[in-house]
């Protein structure tokens, strides 16, 4: 419970770094450019509105080059009367979207603003601004928010000048805000989308890496808790092998360090044998085994040894030993350093095999000349086998090998002495 705790916080943490920045940063981004896009929306109706008040101008000059005047109820155009004549004004509206408008002064003469019953809005005044900028001032006016009978518009006003540049009307060109806001929604909606894509994208995608390192660690972890309680069987997972970064090494490292630790517990340092605690791990995992055989074997007069040619020589002998033992069962056992001058050999098969190869060591061993200071010696072996009956537990079966063992140093050592498991009692035979 506690370790899946821990496995999820580690989890939690690396998406916390990776996946709230760039949501912070998204959520900033997403809001900065909704604003930027608002801002482009409305300087480009503002572009564009300008664009049709002014044409609105040249299109009645080319119409009439006169001066616009109100007098009597009639709208005229230097020759021209355009009293009820909307035509341009309602061209203009259908190629542009934009609702235009002609004041004479203050007064709304020509229009294309209707009201609810669909007259047209004529006869109304400008505002006290737009009079006070465009009419008195002379200047271009944009407002984002022009009243129009209860509607809000983006209304851009130019001023209209006789031909003394005296300003004698305003050109008005407008469109609804609900239309442009309607189109701006539509843009960012798109951005929204596109952004929460981004997030939710960049999200996934570091989960799956978070994920993947978290497993990473877990393998390491677990490995060396295994390793902590001295289980060196444990293999380190192949996804962490695979790394090529800081974690990859970190595994390998790990992996050292058990191969280390195995080779301190699990070996005798002087003949590289197993040592008795490693032995009994590998006995372990035979437990139960069908065929299996267990030798013990002992260098005889090894004192004499130690005691003619010196310690050194000693351990010359115990190592040349013990390394020919371990070829002997390299694929098919195990050898353990047992004791001093002791070992016991695993094989996993009959004991009638297993002699046959302790007969043909023998014989290399007899052939096999020490030299100590130019002088030269042999050494011999004896051996006690016995095979393992799945009924009994190893150390029964190491106790038998052992006595064979002694009955053999008993009856002229350099022997190997079997039993037989299927009689039910051991009985002895020398084959020296
Ligand atoms: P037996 O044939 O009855 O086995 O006689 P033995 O002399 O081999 O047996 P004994 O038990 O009397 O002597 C064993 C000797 O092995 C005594 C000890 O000094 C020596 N020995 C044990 N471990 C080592 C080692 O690591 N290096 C060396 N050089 N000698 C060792
Ligand atoms: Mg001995
Ligand atoms: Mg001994």
């Amino acid at each position: 419970m506690i370790k899946k705790e821990k496995k999820q916080r580690l989890v939690y943490s690396i998406l916390r770094l990776s996946v709230l920045p760039i949501t912070i940063l998204g959520i900033i981004l997403t809001a900065y450019s909704q604003s930027s896009v608002r801002e482009g929306m409305i300087f480009e109706v503002e572009n564009n509105l300008s664009g049709i008040a002014h044409n609105l101008i040249s299109l009645y000059n080319m119409m009439d080059a006169g001066d616009f005047s109100y007098e009597d109820g009639r709208i005229m155009k230097g020759e021209t009367d355009f009293t009820s004549d909307y035509r341009l004004l309602d061209d203009v509206k259908n190629d542009t979207g934009a609702d235009v408008t002609i004041f004479i002064g203050d007064v709304r003469c020509l229009t294309t603003l209707v009201n609810k019953e669909g007259k047209r809005l004529t006869r109304t005044r400008v505002n006290d601004v737009v009079r006070k900028i465009v009419l008195e001032d002379g200047e271009d006016y944009f407002s984002q928010n022009v009243d129009v009978v209860g509607a809000s518009y983006f209304g851009y006003y130019v001023p209209i000048r006789n031909d003394e540049g005296r300003v004698i009307g305003i050109s008005f060109a407008g469109k609804s805000v609900k239309s442009i806001h309607t189109s701006i929604n539509y843009m960012m909606q798109g951005n929204l989308i596109i952004c929460l894509f981004v997030i939710l994208l960049a999200g996934f995608l570091c989960n799956i890496s978070a994920q993947r390192m978290v497993a990473t660690i877990h393998g390491i972890k677990n490995y060396l808790a295994r390793l902590a309680h001295g289980d060196f069987s444990h293999k380190m997972p192949k996804q962490v092998l695979e790394r090529k970064d800081e974690l990859g090494e970190m595994g390998e490292y790990a992996l050292s360090v058990g191969y280390s630790l195995e080779e301190m517990v699990s070996r005798d340092p002087l003949t590289k044998l197993l040592n008795r605690r490693a032995g009994r791990i590998q006995l372990e995992h035979r437990m139960g085994q069908k065929c299996f055989t267990i030798v013990m074997g002992d260098i005889d007069f090894f004192k004499n040894v130690n005691d003619t040619y010196g310690h050194e020589m000693g351990d010359e002998v115990l190592c040349y030993i013990a390394g020919e033992l371990r070829e002997m069962v390299s694929d098919i056992g195990f050898c353990v350093r047992w004791g001093g001058e002791e070992f016991l050999i695993g094989y996993d098969g009959e004991a009638s095999f297993m002699q046959e190869m302790l007969y043909r060591f023998q014989k290399t061993l007899q052939k096999k000349k020490f030299c100590h200071e130019k002088k030269e010696f042999t050494v011999t072996m004896t051996f006690g086998v016995a095979e393992y009956g799945r009924e009994e537990d190893f150390e029964k079966t190491i106790e038998r090998a052992d006595e064979l063992l002694y009955y053999g140093k008993e009856h002229g050592r350099n022997q190997i002495v079997m039993d037989s498991v299927m009689a039910g009692a051991w009985k002895a035979e020398s084959l020296s």
